[in-house]
């Protein structure tokens, strides 16, 4: 780790933080549910935006703090990593901003859960173990007032785009976390926005992607070069710290993998899993999901992909 990656990980949080010449981070060092991060590039009068907030409230902290850097007017550009709520309930109040991600992940906005029914299952809190967990992790948001936002352009496989004289590059990652990520890389100074396709300090959630996907994506993230990455969730990442979330993804794969030709039931697998993969990381239960996917891709039939299969997974797994 270089001074300057020290320096930036002195500041408290949430806060936003300069990376480099041009780009800043938006950074809760929570890993809880809800608290992701966000990105900015600033250049000559234009500035782009990577990902909102899951609130209102949250978005306009998130506006306010951009406000010390340029004019919320000159932001031009809204990129959404992916479409979950965490990252885009926010992106009404970027009106007049281009909402650009990519073909697939505009495609799966229609399977996202909505806030009136995310609102609903945290407050029923129901006597499951699902409703119970979605009331502990998500009862204190308030989602009043959010209209999703749909992106306004869409895009494949890689775009430049120009804030003021700085190059940024979209990169399609496909289905990994979700059933489309992007990632936003500012290639001459070395920083790459990751949104969920990087978790950090905290076990990746695999929604309705693809385990090996969230493999591939590490890699390409890491063939760009980029020393400094801000992950969706958690604090700073250098290179080895992306190095580490692929091995430690690759080996649950692989054991999954094998769990599953063996014909051993998903929820027992998912338990050993975890029993054996959990480390200091928060939130071990949402290996459930790295394990479903798996199972998914080893052909299981039945293999559960639905978020609210997802979230029972992961109730069971934390009481
Ligand atoms: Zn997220």
């Amino acid at each position: 780790m270089t001074e300057r990656h020290k320096e930036i990980l002195l500041v408290p949080t949430p806060g936003l933080r300069p990376l480099s010449a041009s780009s800043w981070a938006w950074l809760h060092d929570c890993t809880d549910w809800g608290y992701s991060n966000s990105g900015l590039v600033v250049s000559e009068g234009q500035a782009l935006l990577v990902d909102t907030q899951f609130t209102l409230p949250a978005t306009e902290e998130l506006l306010a703090a951009v406000e010390s850097v340029c004019l919320r007017e000159e932001i031009g550009l809204l990129v959404c990593t992916h479409q979950n709520g965490d990252h885009t309930w926010g992106n009404q109040l970027l009106a007049g901003a281009e909402i650009i991600t990519s073909v697939s992940g505009a495609a799966g906005l229609c399977h996202e859960m909505g806030p009136e029914q995310l609102t609903m299952l945290a407050r029923s809190g129901g006597p499951d173990a699902a409703g119970a967990y979605v009331a502990r992790h998500f009862a204190h948001f308030d989602f009043t007032g959010i209209t999703v936002t749909a992106p306004t352009r869409t895009f494949q496989s890689r775009e430049t785009v120009k804030v003021g004289t700085v190059l940024v590059e979209l990169i399609d990652l496909g289905a990994g976390h979700s059933a489309g990520d992007v990632a936003v890389h500012v290639s001459d100074e070395a920083v790459v926005f990751a949104g969920d396709a990087l978790f950090s300090g905290a076990h990746m959630v695999v929604w309705s992607g693809s385990l090996n996907g969230c493999i591939r994506a590490c890699q390409v993230l890491l063939d760009t070069g980029a020393e400094l990455f801000v992950p969706g969730h958690g604090p700073l990442l250098n290179r080895s710290g992306v190095a580490e979330i692929r091995d430690r993804l690759t080996r649950v794969a692989e054991e999954a993998t094998r769990y599953a030709r063996r014909g051993v039931p998903l929820a027992d697998a998912a338990r050993r899993i975890m029993a054996g993969h959990a480390g200091t990381w928060a939130h071990p239960e949402r290996l459930f999901t790295q394990t479903a996917a798996a199972y998914a891709e080893a052909g299981v039939v039945g293999a559960p992909s639905s978020t609210l299969a997802m979230v029972e997974g992961m109730a069971s797994l934390a009481c």
